[in-house]
């Protein structure tokens, strides 16, 4: 690839372009090496004029929200790094069905809904994430996830724009085609729920506060590390295993909530793979569970 030839042109259509930018400032890990460009769209026509110059000049592209849910290697990801977030982010409310572009915050998303006495998405509010990182993942909490609201999902492929119903988005536990599937999610209407503004705001108020008794909101993370095995939660089983606070480097089980992998300040992304590999080794060891990552992997290794 020759990145000067790719930045040039992106940038004459998008004026949010950089080069070898550091992914560190842009994941809630706050680790992770650069990637040779990172482009943030402000429109569908930018979304599409990235794909197709990805695909003219054959240079790899991996979309990102708020990168809340990833991990980056040192070496970082070649190829153009699409950031769908604060640049292409804004709702619009129709009766109780909200059309939510891909890169509003989920917060953002749940405060503007109660303001239009709607609710029902609570869930959201604690999620640092996007949209488009929400639908991709199906994201949710407390019992309930995003993919229970959707109506459909608008996607960008070089082509075009595609629509997905509900039932094509093919939700499941923390999964959705978009897993196996390389669309660009570029926003979704969602079907609310209408309710009484200070009901809503109580209990998100109520759901935010248990996270921030529970969870380690303190230090970098990504979450959940893992997900949520059969039978069980992964929190439990690492903690059974005597792994609460085991350190590699930087990278710590949470004393707070051992499902969490966290950065204690000086972690590199292989600290954190390292630690993950070792819970997964000793859990299996413990209880015969092989816990699954939540956190998804991004970058050379
Ligand atoms: C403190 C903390 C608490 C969390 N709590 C929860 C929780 O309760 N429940 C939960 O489910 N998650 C939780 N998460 C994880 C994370 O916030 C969610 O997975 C969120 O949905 C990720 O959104 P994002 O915008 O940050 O996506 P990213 O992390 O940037 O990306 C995640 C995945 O989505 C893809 N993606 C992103 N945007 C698009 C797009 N526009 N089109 C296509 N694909 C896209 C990416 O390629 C990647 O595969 C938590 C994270 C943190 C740090």
């Amino acid at each position: 690839m020759n990145a000067g030839e790719v930045f040039g042109t992106l940038s004459e259509k998008i004026k949010d372009v950089r080069r070898d930018e550091c992914m560190a400032a842009h994941t809630s890990f706050k680790v992770g090496g650069c990637a040779d460009i990172l482009v943030m769209p402000g429109s569908t026509d930018e979304v599409r004029y990235v794909l197709n110059i990805a695909r003219q000049l054959d240079v790899p592209l991996f979309v990102m929200g708020r990168g809340t849910n990833l991990l980056v290697t040192s070496k970082g990801i070649r190829g153009i790094v699409m950031k769908l977030a604060d640049n292409f982010s804004g709702v619009e409310f129709d009766g109780t069905c909200v059309t939510v572009k891909s890169g509003t915050p989920l917060a953002v998303l749940v405060l503007k809904a109660m303001d239009h006495s709607l609710g029902g998405a609570e869930f959201l509010g604690g999620i640092p994430g996007t949209l488009g990182g929400a639908v991709c993942m199906n994201a949710g909490a407390y019992g309930s996830e995003i993919g229970d609201f959707v109506e459909e999902v608008y996607a960008a492929t070089w082509a075009g724009e595609v629509t997905l119903s509900r039932s094509e988005m093919d939700f499941g536990y923390r999964h959705s085609i978009l897993s196996d599937t390389p669309l660009i999610v570029t926003g979704a209407r969602l079907k609310l729920v209408a309710c009484c503004r200070d009901e809503s705001k109580d209990k998100l108020c109520g759901l935010n506060e248990k996270r921030r008794a529970k969870q380690p909101l303190e230090y970098p993370s990504a979450g959940s590390t893992f997900k949520r095995p059969e039978g069980g939660y992964a929190g439990t089983m690492i903690e059974q295993a005597g792994l609460k606070g085991v350190c590699v480097g930087g990278a710590a089980v949470s004393e707070k909530h051992a499902g969490f992998v966290i950065n204690t300040g000086c972690a590199t992304p292989e600290d954190i793979i390292s630690l993950i590999e070792k819970v997964q080794q000793h859990v299996f060891e413990h209880c015969g569970v092989m816990l699954e990552p939540e956190v998804r992997i991004v970058g050379q290794r």
